[in-house]
């Protein structure tokens, strides 16, 4: 059928010293779109290609802390952000909504692509900062209105990251019975003016997030963090007549996608563990439904409602979105299941197929 795929990404970061303390051989390899990955137990590496292979491994800090490239392969953050970020800013300002998601196993790179570290800001933090320089430098008339919203889902429980008290249970997920969509009730979402502000409001969100340590990061959370990002602009006509175009941009860090086996938890964290994989096994199916969906099989039912996850994401996979996915990648043997299985991941997303079209009505 008709419709425009899902942007594919892969990135691998350089060895975490977990791995260099291990030894660890590198066995990915990247050329131009393809990855290819070895086991390294058999003599034939496995061919992915994607729309982007982002080789990130052998950058060096300067003098400021920011990473720079080492050679034309490496891709630096402003890369991703031009290759990435640009896209998803273009296409809010001509009013579709696009949702930007980060798969991959703790550790891996998700939150450096997505938010960034330091001096080395990702591409949520990025785009934020040139969509406030567009507008500021727009002098026709046009009037924005920015709201900024971030939750977490966490066992299943949708939390309000903009607010300390979270009803017991976590908030409503529900459906708009019109439009079809699902929606977290009593969510603040709250109006920004400026880069500043959004910044401020995304440090509050941070810092409200549960974070429960593995042995995999210690620092990682085990939840699914959601920002959206509302941008509506208003115009006027010659005929005096007000119009608005809005997109809905969302920036969606999942939680790492190892199975909870591998990072050796137990009691609590295996149920946490199984709760993220009910969540992650849900968008894996919902991602094969819609695979099988566009190569023409009939009669497939897509399983939105089987988690919050799917559920909030639904119009991003295979709805009213242009769609891009990153998926990050440790190049150490010694994850070559789980990076295997993401590169898979990845590759099954690219089929995808979603229907953006732009968001502009009459004001009346
Ligand atoms: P995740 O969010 O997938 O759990 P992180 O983004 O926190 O993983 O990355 C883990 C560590 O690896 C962090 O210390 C981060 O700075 C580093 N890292 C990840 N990707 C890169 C990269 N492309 N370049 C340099 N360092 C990276
Ligand atoms: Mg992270």
């Amino acid at each position: 059928g008709g419709g425009e795929s899902v942007k594919v990404a892969v990135r691998v970061r350089p060895f975490n010293q977990r791995e260099k303390d291990r030894g660890a051989k590198c066995i990915i390899k990247m050329t131009g779109p393809t990855t290819y990955i070895q086991n390294p137990d058999t003599p034939n590496p496995k061919m992915f290609g994607f729309d982007y292979s982002y080789w990130s491994h052998d950058g060096f800090e300067d003098e400021d802390g920011v990473l720079v490239a080492k050679n034309d392969k490496y891709a630096t953050q402003r890369k991703v952000f031009d290759n990435l970020g640009q896209g998803v800013l273009d296409n809010a300002f001509e009013g579709y909504n696009c949702s930007l998601f980060a798969y991959g196993q703790t550790g891996s790179g998700k939150s450096f692509s997505m938010v960034g570290y330091g001096k080395n800001r990702g591409i949520v933090p990025i785009t934020c900062d040139e969509l406030f320089q567009s507008i500021d430098r727009c002098s026709d008339g046009t009037k924005f209105e920015v709201t900024f919203s971030m939750l977490e889902i966490y066992n299943e429980q949708v939390r309000d990251l903009l607010t300390k008290d979270n009803p017991k249970g976590g908030l409503n997920v529900r459906q708009n019975p019109k439009l079809g969509l699902f929606y977290v009730e009593k969510l603040k979402k709250v109006a920004v003016g400026s880069y500043n502000e959004i910044e401020r409001r995304m440090e509050e969100g941070t810092a409200n997030r549960t974070v429960a340590s593995t042995q995999m990061n210690a620092t990682s959370s085990r939840a699914h963090t959601v920002v959206t990002i509302t941008f509506d602009q208003i115009t006027k006509n010659e005929a005096g007549q007000e119009t608005k175009k809005s997109s809905s941009i969302n920036l969606v860090d999942l939680a790492g996608s190892e199975r909870a086996d591998s990072t050796g938890a137990t009691g609590d964290r295996l149920k946490e563990g199984a709760n993220i994989n009910k969540s992650l096994s849900a968008l894996g199916n919902v991602i094969s439904a819609l695979a099988d969906q566009s190569l023409g099989k009939k009669k497939v039912v897509v399983p939105y409602r089987d988690s919050a996850l799917t559920k909030l994401l639904m119009s991003a996979l295979g709805g009213n979105s242009k769609t891009i996915m990153i998926a990050a990648l440790s190049p150490a043997d010694i994850n070559y299941d789980e990076t295997l299985s993401t590169l898979r991941y990845a590759d099954r997303a690219k089929k995808i197929k979603n229907k953006a079209v732009v968001n502009e009505n009459p004001i009346d």
